[in-house]
């Protein structure tokens, strides 16, 4: 029943469960198994909670204070994640926002989410593109890219919310030389599941979910699902059981079991005990819950982050720097 839940079987999943995760043991014995049976497999299939981990303020530059989420203490990476920026939720008023001059990447995938409000992007390949909410930016920097981003500073004129994540998805040391790419992806080409009127709302970025498939093409194999709970609600993800998982409270709450909670601007990290994870939301919630779902197949080698680029010795930093000072990495000329 639990481990891949197709579309019927979720509905059916979502009507046995009604009590949260500290008795979804003795729930499951409600399925038509005895309940040893079941909880031998949950055992199994539902994967345990590794940490809860805090974000941090960070100046990224005078204008642009985020909550950085990873590097977390005590968690320098969640391989192939490297770095995780939140912007906002935050009212901005006209001029207000961040301009990011232009400025190199090298070795990674620089990805931008964008929930709520604006931004403008250009770089070296020349691309010049307009994101609104729920876009998306799949950045390839490979061997080299040159990119600025203007979060309406420049360019928006009345008060506006903005809300946003800035990730950083490693590459494997095989194709950090990959030639650089960008994927602009429109919100209305972010397919959504949806069930119970809304009360949950699952957009497939990349990777897949109940045969929705994420337009978001990367190197490695990577689930990144954006998610609206309402509350009281249940949702089950499977996931492959290597892939490293995440989940990172965006706005209000969700639980944690024993009646604790994840809040916002922490990051569930998860062990890879099980094929899927549970997420559950509380009854007494008012408003919906934002979450970011992160799981990706680990790359498994050495990461030597510093500055814009992320590589895997400090000789190739070198290197990148010295191919960027010497224009190798292109330019925004327009
Ligand atoms: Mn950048």
């Amino acid at each position: 029943m639990v481990k891949y839940l197709n579309r019927m079987d979720r509905s059916k999943f979502v009507k046995l469960i009604t009590f949260s995760i500290p008795t979804i043991k003795s729930t499951f014995a409600l399925a038509d198994e005895g309940p040893e049976a079941v909880n031998d497999r949950v055992a199994t299939t539902l994967r345990t909670v590794r940490k809860v981990l805090n974000s941090s303020t960070q100046k990224v530059s005078a204008e642009l204070t985020v909550r950085r989420a990873l590097p977390a203490s005590g968690q320098r990476v969640v391989d192939p994640f490297v770095l995780m920026d939140i912007m906002g939720p935050v009212d901005m008023q006209p001029g207000e926002g961040a301009f990011v001059p232009p400025h190199p990447h090298r070795g990674f995938e620089p990805v931008t989410i964008l929930f709520e409000g604006s931004a403008e992007h250009k770089d070296s390949l020349g691309n010049h593109a307009r994101l609104d909410s729920g876009d998306v930016q799949w950045m390839t920097a490979g061997a080299g890219i040159v990119h600025s981003e203007d979060m309406g500073k420049n360019f928006v004129s009345k008060v506006r919310r903005f809300h946003g994540i800035q990730l950083w998805v490693n590459l494997p040391k095989a194709h950090k030389d990959a030639a650089p790419g960008y994927q602009n992806i429109s919100a209305k080409d972010i397919p959504v599941y949806e069930e119970e009127n809304g009360k949950i709302k699952v957009r497939v970025i990349a990777g897949e979910f109940c045969d929705l498939k994420g337009p978001a093409k990367t190197f490695t194999p990577i689930t990144a699902l954006h998610l609206k709970l309402g509350p009281g609600a249940v949702l089950s993800v499977p996931l492959p059981g290597d892939h490293n998982a995440l989940v990172q409270v965006l706005q209000n709450d969700m639980n944690l079991g024993e009646g604790k909670r994840a809040k916002q601007g922490q990051m569930v990290l998860y062990n890879n005990d099980g094929e899927h994870i549970l997420i559950t939301t509380p009854e007494e919630n008012t408003t919906d819950t934002d979450l970011l779902l992160l799981a990706g197949k680990p790359i498994n080698e050495p990461i030597y982050a510093y500055g814009p680029f992320v590589m895997t010795n400090k000789a190739e930093i070198k290197k990148a720097y010295a191919d960027y000072q010497a224009g190798k990495m292109g330019k925004i000329d327009f």
